[in-house]
């Protein structure tokens, strides 16, 4: 079967109205081979059963960015997503503003979302300080997609590690019968995580743009040495800054909590933001502590 491109929601439900089992992959598409990996893993997981449906979602959610993001620079290119997802998804959701705001006035710039998702605390550290409402957008636009989509499982990048743990959250907080599969982070041939953020970088950033990556393999070296946590964030951080790199955070901390790790702690993540140029880059990796 070819891929199905869909823009209603409408249209969505007829075409999964008799599917027993939905794997779904939301992004905002220019996507790259990190969300190809998710798709493949949604593919692996249903096979090609007829009754079966994998739906990727293309959608740039206004309310997740704040007033001064790039909401409107942000990459565009369906044409280009639909030759990636062909013969892998079998439906492509890709709603315009209206059809997921239905209460929007764009004239106005308003989205008209009087009703949204509070966010659990774990997300305001970290990305949740710097993009004050951004996890509350992510966690209304996904709801809103899981109602529509009426996925069985849904597929999440470990790249967008907070954003992995808000959605956990509100599928455990809601009941949502969903089961979250985390996806490892697809990165460049020298370490850089893929993102559709990358394209912003010219030439000289792309190659400075790798250190993020290795400053957080330096920081979990320093763990395993034992070096103070603090000492290591403050270190990697200055190290980024005399680079050049304007940092929100490099961040030692609990996996399940985002919170600092207590002293008996074994999961850590090491989480990194900073911005190169005007582009805001974040990368994160764990790290597990076996006695
Ligand atoms: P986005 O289009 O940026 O909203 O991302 C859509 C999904 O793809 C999210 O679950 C991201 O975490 C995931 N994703 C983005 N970049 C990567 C990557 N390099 N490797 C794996 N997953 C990714």
């Amino acid at each position: 079967m070819p891929t199905q491109l869909i823009t209603t929601i409408e249209d969505l439900r007829r075409a999964t109205q008799a599917k027993t089992k939905i794997a779904f992959v939301p992004t905002m598409g220019n996507l790259h081979a990190g969300h190809i990996d998710l798709v493949k893993a949604a593919r692996n997981e249903l096979g090609t059963h007829p009754e079966y449906c994998v739906v990727v979602s293309i959608f740039v959610n206004p309310l997740q960015f704040g007033p001064s993001e790039d909401f409107a620079s942000y990459p565009r290119t369906l044409e280009a997503d639909l030759v990636q997802l062909e013969g892998l998804a079998d439906i492509v959701f890709a709603p315009d503003v209206v059809e997921l705001y239905p209460e929007a006035n764009l004239a106005k710039g308003e989205l008209g979302q009087t009703m949204t998702i509070t966010p659990p605390p774990l997300a305001n550290t970290l990305c949740g300080l710097s993009r004050p409402g951004h996890f509350s957008g992510v966690a209304t636009v996904v709801m809103k997609l899981f109602q529509i989509v009426q996925p069985t499982s849904a597929y999440f990048g470990k790249k967008d590690f907070q954003q992995l743990r808000v959605i956990q959250e509100l599928v455990k907080q809601f009941h949502l019968p969903i089961e979250i599969y985390p996806v490892d982070t697809r990165r460049e041939a020298d370490g850089l995580a893929m993102s559709s953020r990358n394209g912003y970088l010219n030439k000289m950033e792309r190659a400075e743009a790798v250190r993020l990556h290795k400053v957080l393999i330096m920081a979990k070296e320093a763990i395993l040495r034992h070096e103070s946590l603090e000492a290591i964030e403050q270190q990697c951080s200055q190290y980024l800054t005399q680079l050049g790199w304007i940092v929100d955070y490099v961040a030692i901390r609990s996996t399940h909590t985002l919170l600092p790790p207590s002293n008996n702690e074994k999961e850590f993540v090491i989480l990194a933001a900073a911005k190169l140029g005007k582009t805001r880059l974040i990368d994160n990796i764990t790290l597990q502590i076996n006695d």
